[in-house]
């Protein structure tokens, strides 16, 4: 781009003439305070159908209390790097307990899950080997990849099929990556298939699995759980923090070995400051929350299938998905973004998702669930969505 306010402008107007420009809302009080589903935004109360709180414990006092205790023993930030002196007991102990909860030897936090997927990509895939991934993935694994200076090479969506045909003809794939539960899509990766893969070609097989950790399978271990895979099937286990767990931050989790050579060679784990105690501490509390209180996954899915069977009887566009992510294509962008405007109007935030978050012509709304709405919710939003998508289809 020159360096001329003019050209800034047409690249702001081409996004505006595309329906592509992106805003934010202002959030400026939960209503009640510590509820989560309800929200005052940009002056009127909404109930919020967008967040990834997928449990419900972003608000929740055990969380808050934690991380109150730990600031105020280790202060509101860490002062430093892991590496350096950054690494306190809280952020240790959050490690220990997310190897126990994900049943790997070993664990390495990082200060979100777009680092840690910078960092994995550029320590387990050398310059121009070649990463595997699907088509969909989530943009830092792209990116990580692009860092890492691989050759990236993309397979249709969850199409194991067409991963193999892919790598027939390469030799040096190192990583075969994916999503676990895909987040714009709330759909699961074939991760059998993908693991017998990997295994065949001596690659790693990297699942992010930031949406199905603490949601999917029997007791919220996430998509390796659901699919009845074990560590040594998906040796490199990418985890988030801040959606279901409700606080902030990511890990990696893998082996021994696997564990230390992150930590001596992921440049997004050295060069930066450590997550603020606080936050390992009220993720330490929310992991154990995750873990006791089965009823918010079993509450949760319980709401999903409420949803589903809503949607379907109302005839509503809904895409495949068993998971808090539910997406209901309209294709155009200007489409989603009149719906998700509509919605709003009636008091529910959905958001329209629209390229390049997702491909061109597939832009959709996107709404997500979560263990603090009601029934009460669920049927209010589908009665908003069946009135919005009933003026959409007025001449
Ligand atoms: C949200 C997300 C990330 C990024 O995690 P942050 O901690 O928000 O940076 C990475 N991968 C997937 C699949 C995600 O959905």
């Amino acid at each position: 781009m020159r360096a001329d306010r003019l050209a800034v402008t047409a690249a702001l107007a081409e996004l505006d003439a595309a329906s592509l420009r992106r805003r934010r809302r202002v959030i400026e009080a939960c209503e009640p305070a510590g509820a989560g589903t309800r929200a005052r935004v940009d002056g009127r109360t909404v109930r919020v159908f967008c967040s990834n709180d997928y449990l419900g414990l972003a608000r929740h006092a055990d969380l808050t209390a934690a991380m109150h205790a730990a600031s105020a023993e280790f202060g509101a930030g860490s002062g430093a790097a892991h590496l350096v002196a950054g690494h306190s007991r809280p952020h240790h102990e959050l490690e220990e307990q997310l190897a126990a909860f994900t049943g790997r030897e070993r664990t390495l936090l990082f200060s979100t899950g777009y680092m840690a997927n910078l960092g994995v990509l550029a320590a387990f895939a050398g310059r121009n080997e070649t990463v595997l991934e699907d088509r969909l993935n989530h943009a830092s694994l792209i990116d990580g990849a692009r860092l890492a200076g691989a050759r990236l090479l993309r397979y249709a969506h969850a199409d194991a099929a067409a991963a193999a045909l892919a790598l027939e003809p390469i030799s040096d794939c190192t990583v075969i990556a994916t999503d676990g539960l895909f987040s714009m899509d709330g759909d699961v990766a074939p991760l059998r298939e993908l693991a017998a893969l990997a295994a065949r070609r001596g690659a790693w097989l990297l699942v992010d699995d930031a949406h199905g950790l603490g949601v999917l399978g029997a007791s919220g271990r996430g998509s390796l759980e659901l699919a009845g895979l074990d560590a040594a099937a998906a040796p490199l286990l990418v985890g988030t923090l801040g959606k279901a767990l409700g606080c902030f931050g990511a890990f990696v989790a893998g082996d021994r070995d696997v564990v230390e050579l992150l930590l001596q060679r992921a440049r997004t784990y050295i060069y930066t400051t450590a997550l603020p105690p606080g936050i390992a501490a009220a993720a330490s509390a929310a992991l154990g929350l995750a873990q006791r209180e089965s009823w918010r996954r079993e509450k949760l899915h319980a709401l999903i299938a409420r949803f589903r069977s809503g949607a379907a009887s109302l005839g509503l566009p809904l895409m495949d998905s068993a998971s808090p992510i539910q997406p209901l294509l309209a294709h155009d962008a200007a489409r989603a973004l009149r719906l998700s405007e509509a919605l709003f109007a009636a008091g529910f935030w959905v958001s329209a998702i629209r390229t390049p978050t997702v491909p061109p012509g597939s832009a959709r709304l996107r709404l997500t669930l979560s263990a603090a709405h009601s029934e009460a919710d669920i049927d209010a939003v589908l009665q908003a969505l069946d009135d919005a998508w009933r003026h959409e289809r007025k001449p």
